[in-house]
């Protein structure tokens, strides 16, 4: 049941089937699409959307959503279709003019998209835009995600290195623990460092705000500290560094690489190119079978010779680059994406109808398109 564009009587949520290639996550579970009916809104999920996350149609069915195999009238029937990737021009050509859509839409990487969404009319929500305030944390898929990418990439890891993570005293003599350096201790490299102790490895970290130590050292591990000054953004980021600033990031940190057997990077700065910490020549320096796993491969990469999806052999050091690392662990993923989703869904919606106040720090920061235009500053710029 549609009404006209920004006001519906009864919200019909869609959860189509992912189509990107790799992507295994689904943008509801049957947990969170128990809590929308509950809400007063009906939920239609494509058969076999929750199968690679390891949810059953059957699953969804059994807490009030309709199933419907055909993509085609599933997005052109909905008020509102959450998304985990950005939609193809295909599935942008299937929404009806007016509904909603939620995903991470990529707005900045991506603004033909974005133009194309607004021509069609949809009022787009961009995970990726989300303030990070205290209120909007149950909605902070990025958060969520990173936190995943962060366990997977120390898993990652620990499969490549031809070593023990814990020290191990045997029969046959003690094996020393493994040492990781984790470079970024924001979301997904505190994860990390977690991970990685728990594995049993000795933790060195380092990231160039102020907060970051105190939370390295709550963790075990031990903060690198380096003679340079502090580089803290605005609203808890870190700020984009000079080219002389990494230069000298770069050989301060150098040894430390050195002596590590497993280098885990997830340095990032929000709209810019990932800075690049890892050279080629501090890759030779370390001794073979070490191991670096790059998260910020997909946005540049902090490592000079990662590539995204790819395990890169060099003077018998493993270099892998992250791809869409969270989608590899799509069940619980899944679980924390979704419920982040269905907590802004329900803040766009009263009484069952949709309708978002606009004036909301979070449904504006969010909203990307509506009323046929590009609305967001971050997007507008650039669509
Ligand atoms: P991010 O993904 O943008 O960056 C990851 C980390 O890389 C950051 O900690 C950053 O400081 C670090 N970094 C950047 N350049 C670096 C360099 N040259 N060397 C080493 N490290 C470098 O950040 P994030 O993980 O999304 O979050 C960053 C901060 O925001 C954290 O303090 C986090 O706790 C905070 N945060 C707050 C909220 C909230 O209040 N709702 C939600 C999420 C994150």
């Amino acid at each position: 049941m549609s009404a006209a564009a920004g006001s519906f009587p009864h919200v019909l949520v869609a959860v189509p089937t992912e189509v990107g290639e790799g992507e295994r996550r689904v943008a509801a579970v049957p947990e969170t699409v128990g809590r929308l009916i509950a809400a007063g809104l009906s939920v239609c999920v494509q058969a076999g959307a929750g199968d690679q996350a390891a949810f059953a149609d059957t699953a969804y069915a059994e807490k009030g959503a309709s199933i419907d195999a055909d993509p085609v009238r599933l997005l052109g029937s909905a008020d509102a279709v959450l998304k985990v990737a950005p939609p193809t021009h295909e599935e942008i050509d299937r929404l009806r003019p007016g509904a909603a859509l939620v995903g991470f839409l990529d707005p900045v990487g991506h603004p033909d998209r974005i133009r194309l969404l607004a021509q069609r009319g949809v009022i787009a929500f961009a995970m990726e835009l989300l303030p990070r305030i205290s209120r909007a944390q149950g909605m902070d898929a990025l958060s969520s995600q990173a936190m995943v990418a962060g366990y997977r990439g120390v898993l990652m890891a620990a499969d490549r290195l031809p070593k023990f993570f814990p020290m191990s005293m045997t029969a046959a003599g003690t094996v020393p623990p493994a040492k990781v350096l984790v470079l970024g201790a924001g979301v997904a490299g505190l994860q990390a460092i977690a991970t990685a102790r728990r594995l049993g490895a000795v933790v060195e970290a380092y990231d160039v705000r102020a907060a970051a130590k105190e939370e390295v050292a709550s963790l075990g591990a031990t903060f690198v500290e380096l003679p340079l000054e502090a580089q803290d953004g605005t609203g808890g980021y870190a700020r984009e560094q000079s080219e002389g600033f990494l230069r000298e990031q770069r050989s301060l940190i150098g040894r430390h690489v050195a002596a590590s057997d497993v280098v885990i990077t997830t340095a990032a700065i929000p709209g810019r190119p990932a800075p690049v910490l890892v050279t080629e020549a501090m890759v030779g320096g370390m001794r073979p079978g070490s191991v670096i796993i790059d998260l910020a491969a997909e946005s540049g990469g902090n490592c000079e010779l990662s590539r995204p999806g790819e395990d890169v052999l060099y003077d018998g050091v493993v270099v892998t680059g992250g791809r869409n690392v969270a989608s590899a662990m799509p069940t619980h993923a899944s679980a924390l994406y979704a419920r982040n989703v269905a907590n802004l869904l329900l803040l766009l919606v009263r009484d069952g109808a949709f309708a978002p106040d606009y004036d909301d720090e979070v449904v504006a920061g969010t909203c990307v398109t509506r009323d046929g235009d590009v609305v967001h500053p971050a997007a507008r710029g650039r669509a």
